[in-house]
């Protein structure tokens, strides 16, 4: 295994873009890149020099200078590196928790405004937890109903669920592009156009998505979607989210948390308010300017690379491991719970056996880091640019030691 790792790294068009991150020598290998990115070596320096330029040097003149713009500058750069959607339709601000909430809220308010009947907003079972509590939370709050979906063991909500369930009552659909339990990659494609035939809009979490698959959100005509930047784009813990409102819908959808920054002109101090134009409006309070500046060098590596290059790496990433866990681990009772068809798979696998919980604390403690989701789920999680062949190689010739060792 090592040896073919070590063919399949220096056959490998990136190897070079895993010099641009910091290595310590006490991580044996990390496959948690799809919950928290590493950080990039050129961001020590855009800290450093942001304490002495921006903000100690410019001090309150750099809000004029550059920060008021940064939450739309930075969303058109991620909508252009990773999204496949042009100017003016994304914006960083606040978790993806927050941002959910304030999308889901101006999407069924609209509709509903428009269309009283529709009332009903579909889900599924397995969506992230935030995602699902987000949505009852505005569910009681409105009067909605809620139409749960549950996917296949393994996969993701499919077209065909979504059309058994959406009719002229649905006002939302709100679904993961990739699964976080088993990495399927929904068929966004088709399912947008599920529910835009039911006169539905689709609001789609993108936080396992953006930055390790492509996307073409304007060309599939996407209405609305969210998603971390503290995963596949390496923000940093607690990095702004971003969220797409495509432009057709600018106008008709407003969010409910009416803060002075998302107002038409912020320094007019007016007695009312009146949202921006544009996606501007999805603002509330002052932007997270610091939480903004690591990930700016993650996608400047991307657009380096190209979305396609980084795709392409992911794939035969999650491959090998599948590869490599075929070998080592399956002949003791280890299961894939991801999709073999790499087509249809992100950057993370999941493999299940009912010891992973307490594996992983041992192998934590070894250095090597996976995440566990319960109730035994091993998640190795491949973040392209990062993550070596032979990293995988090694992480998971030590999750066999640590399964066949003898545990007390
Ligand atoms: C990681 C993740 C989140 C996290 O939301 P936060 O508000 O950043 O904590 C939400 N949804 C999905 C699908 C995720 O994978």
């Amino acid at each position: 295994m090592a040896q073919r790792a070590a063919e399949l790294d220096a056959a490998d068009p990136l190897a070079s873009y895993l010099d641009a991150f910091v290595r310590t020598e006490g991580v044996v290998a990390y496959l948690d890149g799809n919950s928290l990115g590493r950080p990039l070596r050129a961001t020590r320096e855009r800290l450093a020099s942001f304490v002495d330029g921006a903000w100690g040097d410019r001090l309150i003149r750099a809000w004029d200078e550059e920060w008021m713009a940064a939450p739309t500058e930075l969303g058109d750069t991620i909508g252009r590196v990773c999204l496949g959607a042009t100017a003016g339709q994304t914006v960083v601000a606040d978790s993806t928790t927050v941002l959910l909430y304030k999308l889901v809220r101006a999407a069924v308010d609209a509709q509903v405004r428009d269309h009283p009947g529709r009332t009903e907003v579909v889900v599924d079972t397995d969506n992230f937890p935030t995602d699902r509590f987000v949505v009852e939370g505005v569910a009681a709050e409105r009067g909605l109903e809620l139409r749960w979906v549950t996917p296949d063991r393994d996969g993701t909500v499919t077209a065909d669920q979504v059309r058994a369930v959406v009719s002229e009552r649905t006002a939302l659909v709100l679904l993961s592009g990739i699964a976080y339990k088993s990495g399927q990659i929904a068929d966004v494609a088709a399912i947008t156009q599920v529910a835009h035939e039911a006169g539905a809009l689709v609001l789609w979490d993108l936080c396992h998505s953006v930055g390790s698959v492509e996307l073409t959100l304007d060309a599939h005509e996407v209405d609305l979607a969210v998603g971390c930047t503290y995963k596949y784009l390496n923000g940093g813990p607690g990095a702004p989210a971003f969220a797409y409102l495509a432009e057709r819908h600018q106008g008709r959808l407003r969010q409910p948390v009416q803060g002075w920054m998302g107002a038409a002109d912020v320094f007019a101090m007016a007695e009312h308010y009146q949202p921006a134009d544009g996606v501007r409006q999805l603002i509330s309070g002052t932007p997270p300017i610091v939480g903004m500046l690591p990930m700016r060098d993650m996608l400047a590596l991307i657009e380096r690379a190209g979305m396609a290059a980084v795709r392409r790496k992911s794939t035969a990433l999650t491959a090998f491991a599948v590869e490599v866990a075929d070998e080592l681990l399956a002949g003791h009772g280890v299961r894939l719970a991801s999709p073999r068809d790499p087509e249809v798979r992100g950057s993370h696998i999941t493999l299940e056996h009912p010891d992973f919980r307490a594996v992983t604390v041992e192998l934590w403690e070894r250095s090597v880091i996976p995440d566990f989701r319960p109730p035994s789920g091993l998640r190795i999680g491949l973040s392209p640019l990062s993550t070596s062949f032979a990293e995988v190689a090694t992480g998971l010739s030590v999750v066999a030691d640590v399964l066949t060792s003898p545990r007390a």
